[in-house]
């Protein structure tokens, strides 16, 4: 028989959360194992831009900074954004836009004496940045790709099987493997879930104008029209754009030629749309927010989108992500030094503590502007866009939001504060 080799902690799953988490804990000291059934592609600088980016928040960036990745981002590429426009696009009965917007809100990083509000960042350079860093932590092997034949949750330690035939135990299983998680399925934690009546179309262009340092997104009943800068490369502009629509409306997007697509972005998408040179990319993107009824169960954990899934319309996934690494770090590290299992459920349950609520808070939130937006009843509408029209029009309640959006406001992990 194959003897197992037994680690303090298994992580499956070395996608952003994953690899952040392997890091945080290697760098106690603590031996962990991290599994993925692939790796991603290398860096090129003439790349053009992936189509999977996120909006970085500051507390993300001050966790990834921690962590020692951020240098290895920086010298990939990123775009900082220090404004960012949000209004509900009205229109005459004819069907022409309003031109004056009452109901615009402006956030600008300034106005809380912060350089930026966030970058926009390709996922993969993140990840790749993070793998990268843990090449130096001795505590810490990757097995990557792998594929993982069995886990056994159920035993007195888990333990993992690979196709190959070695096997691992710990004394604690994370699953970060994302929205599918297979570990979340074999500890049989129940999710509570709802699926989005929108989709979500998102297409990487080339744009004129030169690099842009704004994002705006125009809500419409059908769901936001959104613009996010992504970094120059070899003197061209490049954007994300992301469309919410119906499931049909989506459908019949993608089948669109290049030239159709563009000039369908061009019409419907509001003036702020910088003149479009290029379609690079465009994918569908099913929208459904998933949160499970427990984070963990004995000596397993959940962390990031295996945990929960949101509407990325405000861009907060891994951000809430990255704040589960942190947490659960902090209780962990604190746990090793008290001399107590990791995989203990008093442990655990500090860590669901620090989490659920901020999570769901965030989650309805979300739920909320989805709510609020997505119908065309007119005392609906008034109300909410008397309600921008205030709330924009009010330096601190968008100080406020601005904070919340940023990560800054509540109360902070280690990790995000800077002592790890
Ligand atoms: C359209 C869209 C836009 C978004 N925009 C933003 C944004 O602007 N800001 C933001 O914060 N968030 C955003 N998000 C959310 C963000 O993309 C996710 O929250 C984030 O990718 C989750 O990271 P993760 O590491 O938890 O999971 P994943 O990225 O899914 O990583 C999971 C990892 O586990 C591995 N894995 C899975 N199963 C196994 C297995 N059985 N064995 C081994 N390995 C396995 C996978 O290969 C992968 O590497 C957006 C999401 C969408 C859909």
């Amino acid at each position: 028989m194959v003897k197992s080799e037994n680690y303090d902690v298994i992580v499956v799953g070395a996608g952003m959360v994953g690899a952040a988490m392997a890091c945080a804990l290697g760098l106690k000291g603590i031996r962990v194992a991290v599994f993925d059934r692939t790796l991603p592609s290398a860096f090129k600088p003439d790349q053009l831009p992936d189509l999977r980016v996120s909006a970085l928040s500051y507390a993300s960036e001050q966790i990834l900074k921690n962590l020692g990745a951020w240098p290895h981002m920086q010298a990939m590429r990123m775009c900082p954004y220090r404004r960012m426009a949000v209004w509900e696009k009205l229109h005459f009965p004819s069907g022409r836009e309003l031109a004056k917007r009452s109901n615009q809100t402006l956030f600008n990083a300034a106005d809380i004496r912060h350089e930026q509000l966030g970058f926009i960042v390709e996922n993969r350079v993140t990840q790749l940045a993070l793998l990268r860093r843990l090449e130096d932590i001795e505590s810490v092997s990757v097995f990557a790709p792998a594929t993982i034949e069995r886990m056994n949750l159920k035993g007195e330690k888990p333990e993992v099987m690979l196709q190959d035939g070695r096997r691992f135990t710990a004394n604690l299983l994370i699953g970060a493997d994302g929205a599918r998680s297979r570990v979340r399925e074999q500890a049989n934690i129940r999710l509570s879930t709802r699926e989005y009546e929108q989709q979500c179309l998102v297409a990487t262009v080339e744009i004129e104008g030169g690099l842009q340092d704004i994002t705006w997104q125009a809500f419409t009943a059908t769901g936001p029209e959104a613009f996010l800068p992504l970094p120059d490369i070899d003197g061209k502009s490049y954007a994300s754009i992301v469309w919410y629509n119906l499931p049909e409306n989506v459908r019949k997007l993608m089948k669109l030629s290049d030239g159709e697509f563009l000039e369908a972005l061009s019409t419907t998408f509001p003036k702020e749309l910088p003149r479009l040179v290029k379609l690079h990319e465009r994918g569908s993107f099913p929208l459904a927010r998933r949160h499970a009824m427990n984070y963990f169960t004995h000596s397993v954990v959940l962390a990031g989108d295996a945990a929960h899934t949101i509407n990325p319309l405000a861009g907060q996934g891994v951000n809430l992500g990255f704040q589960d690494v942190a947490w659960l770090a902090e209780v962990l590290t604190d746990a090793f030094q008290a001399g107590e299992s990791p995989g203990d459920q008093k442990v655990l349950s500090r860590y669901e503590k620090a989490r659920r609520t901020d999570n769901q808070v965030m989650m309805s939130t979300m739920d909320a502007f989805y709510l609020a937006f997505s119908n065309n009843n007119a005392p609906l509408k008034m109300l909410r866009n008397v309600a921008l029209g205030i709330a924009g029009k009010s330096k601190p309640a968008v100080r406020e939001v601005m904070k919340y959006a940023m990560g800054i406001s509540g109360r902070q992990a280690q990790l995000a504060k800077g002592h790890w």
